[in-house]
């Protein structure tokens, strides 16, 4: 098995660990109602996009 031939220093750790960092979920205004939604999709609460509907909303 390979095995490397030096313990990474923790600069090193750290500097590969710069770019694992994780961002916290974008949301916009639906337009139409208001509803919070994830930018380029379909607002899950009233089915519009782009000022229409284009999801048809199903009454239970
Ligand atoms: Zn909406």
């Amino acid at each position: 098995m390979a095995v490397p031939k030096r313990k990474t220093s923790p600069s090193r750790r750290n500097m590969r660990r710069s770019h694992d960092a994780l961002t916290a979920t974008q949301y916009q205004e639906c337009p139409n109602c208001g509803e919070l939604k994830l930018p380029h999709n379909v607002c899950a609460s009233c089915g519009h996009y782009n000022g229409r509907e284009v999801v048809q909303k199903t009454e239970a």
